[in-house]
């Protein structure tokens, strides 16, 4: 079956590495090849510049901690994550952290992007933790609220684990909202007009925190909304785990946040966040998101009539051209990988 239009995603295999000992930081290209595969995506090209990444990233965490995850020195420092530096892991999380804007700033346009990454939450300003090295949710909400695209941005966080480190960074930020539902008490739980913290231990009160998130939402009113759909919460899973979440719960959990999410035609970035079960269960998971999310854009992109998608994608294409010189070999290498796709 030819799926088009297909999901738009951005990726780079440099984000992937072997800084963990577990799958945080490989099972990225699993989903994507997987996704591929099923002709779900639509690999969108993009240039990373360096430079301007690195800068960006100062602009949210202080500036002798990204030194140090540069040049992974003081090794302490570079590693407070818990991951295992390297030159390479270093490169990675810039592309990243630059991915993560790109594809919030696509999404503006196209309505629904996927950008299959992980590790942000926990991320402090002078520090990593928990698996996260930079935090890229906030570092792309401010790139999109500084450029006067929008007003506010909307993080719901799903992941297993409470976004501690989103929380200290926002701050007093009003700009910014969160909704997040945990299985673990990191931070506590938290009721005001722009955050909705919920600490659940069974599929059952997930269930009930979830359905606060229309009321949230319209409460907010958010011009972007990023997505950690975290996959930790599967009752399996050895990091997380929450009894009752399975597959299933996980996949209506998904249905009603796309759904409620495009109903309201707030623009959506989504993430794959947390997920440890190296058996295929945890790429399982993540794939099962991308179809879902794939299905709401195809409905979306069948409500947007030729000339509409014309003037969007030309929009894109001006956005581009401003990008310094194109990574030619990138470019290459998501042509090779659009062309693994079936239907093509
Ligand atoms: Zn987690």
């Amino acid at each position: 079956m030819n799926l088009l239009p297909r999901l738009p995603c951005v990726f780079d295999a440099r984000y992937c590495t072997t800084a963990a000992r577990a799958i945080s930081t490989t099972k990225q290209a699993e989903v994507v090849r997987a996704a591929l595969h099923e002709g779900l995506l639509n690999l969108r090209p993009w240039t990373f510049n360096a430079t301007r990444a690195w800068a960006n990233v100062e602009r949210v965490h202080e500036p002798a901690y990204v030194r140090a995850v540069r040049c992974g020195q003081p090794r302490s420092r570079a590693e407070s994550q818990g991951f295992t530096w390297s030159p390479e892991f270093a490169q990675s999380v810039a592309r990243i952290w630059a991915g993560h804007i790109y594809s919030c700033r696509l999404a503006l346009a196209e309505g629904i992007v996927f950008h299959p990454v992980s590790g942000a939450h926990h991320a402090r300003r002078e520090h990593g933790a928990g698996f996260c090295t930079f935090n890229f949710l906030v570092g792309a909400g401010l790139a999109m609220l500084d450029g006067h695209r929008i007003g506010r941005v909307a993080i719901v966080d799903l992941d297993a684990h409470q976004g501690d480190g989103t929380h200290a960074l926002v701050g007093d930020d009003r700009r910014f909202g969160l909704f997040d539902i945990a299985g673990q008490d990191w931070i506590g739980e938290a009721e005001s007009d722009r955050a909705l913290l919920s600490v659940v231990h069974s599929a059952e009160h997930y269930a009930t925190a979830l359905s606060h998130l229309p009321a949230f939402l319209d409460r907010f009113e958010p011009g972007l909304m990023q997505y950690q759909a975290g996959m930790d919460c599967h009752q399996d899973d050895p990091v997380g785990g929450i009894a009752g979440v399975d597959a299933a719960f996980l996949a209506r959990r998904d249905r009603f946040v796309i759904a409620e999410v495009v109903r309201r035609g707030i623009p959506l970035v989504i993430n794959l966040a947390g997920g440890y079960q190296s058996d295929g269960t945890t790429v399982a998971l993540h794939v099962e998101t991308m179809r879902i999310a794939a299905d709401a854009y195809r409905r979306l992109a069948d409500d947007i009539s030729e000339e509409e998608l014309g003037e969007l994608y030309d929009k894109i294409d001006a956005e581009m051209a401003q990008h310094p010189p194109s990574d030619d070999e990138l470019r290459r290498e998501v042509h090779r990988m659009n062309d693994t796709a079936p239907g093509e």
